[in-house]
């Protein structure tokens, strides 16, 4: 048994074809045309929303005299009006690890714009158990006394089984599967488990908003509060208008552009 903390990775993010690009660029008329974006996904996503008035620079349509110039002005205005879509185009990848069944359950909730692969209990045997120790649980000796000790009997739980069913002796994976999925139903949900998860930057704002709130569960807050970390440094035209206020110990991340 161990108390543990949930960890946040950041492994994947959205890359330029620069020659694709630049093909683009030279076939709608405006091949010298740069841009100061900090990442791939906030170029990416600034030539989406050109694209839609061909505004990369004035007078390639002719409707259009003047241009906002620079990825934090451009996006900055994106999520203002609140033009969502444009940020649709470019998808972060994550891999949460130690989080319990409790946190992957809720953040299965959220679907639009998202990608989800989870570690598989029917596959993947118990033999050790650990959990995230919420603070209120923490804050009170008893309490965290009967939390961990509930946790160590369930662990032993999970051996006895093994060995009632001689599972380590068993030679067809399909029984094998069928017994961790069935012990794995007296398993507490908050043992901490792994679930990897992709969304794009619109999807990610909405998540962040939602599950920082005070009203959110504490282990989301926690985790969101270190995804917010992650991210706010690289991307900073599009998760730089942020605002953080600590409650009950966590941060809470609001913008003035709610919902984009
Ligand atoms: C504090 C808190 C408490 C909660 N309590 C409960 C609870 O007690 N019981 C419970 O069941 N759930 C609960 N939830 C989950 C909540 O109801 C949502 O299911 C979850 O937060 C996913 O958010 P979302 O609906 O914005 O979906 P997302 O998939 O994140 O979608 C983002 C946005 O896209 C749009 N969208 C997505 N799908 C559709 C669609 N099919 N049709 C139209 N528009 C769509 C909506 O505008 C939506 O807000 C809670 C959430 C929070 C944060």
């Amino acid at each position: 048994m161990e108390f543990v903390e949930p960890k946040v990775f950041l492994i994947g993010e959205t890359r330029v074809v620069e020659e694709g690009l630049q093909a683009y660029l030279q076939h709608v008329g405006t091949p010298q045309w740069s841009t100061d974006a900090p990442s791939d996904s906030e170029k990416l996503c600034e030539v989406y929303g050109r694209l839609c008035y061909r505004s990369f620079e004035p007078g390639l349509n002719p409707n259009v005299t003047r241009v906002r110039k620079g990825n934090a002005n451009y996006l900055g205005h994106v999520l203002e009006v609140g033009h969502g879509s444009v940020i649709e185009h470019a998808v972060l990848n994550f891999i949460l690890a130690d989080v319990s069944r409790v946190f992957t359950h809720e953040l299965v909730r959220h679907r639009a714009g998202t990608a989800i692969s989870q570690e598989s209990l029917r596959f993947v045997r118990l033999d050790r158990l650990s959990a995230y120790v919420p603070s209120h649980i923490k804050e009170d000796e008893k309490g965290l006394e009967v939390f961990g000790r509930t946790l160590e009997h369930l662990e032993s739980v999970q051996r006895e089984l093994a060995e009632a069913y001689a599972i380590e002796d068993e030679k067809k994976f399909d029984r094998k599967k069928k017994l961790t999925s069935a012990f794995r139903r007296v398993a507490p949900e908050g043992l901490a488990t792994t679930i990897g998860g992709s969304c794009n930057f619109r999807a990610l704002r909405h998540v962040i908003e939602m599950r920082t709130a005070p009203d959110a569960e504490e282990e989301l807050r926690f985790v969101f509060g270190k995804v917010y970390e992650a991210v706010k440094d690289r991307y900073t035209s599009l998760m730089g208008d942020y605002e953080v206020e600590v409650v009950d110990g966590l941060p809470w991340i609001r913008t003035p552009h709610k919902k984009v």
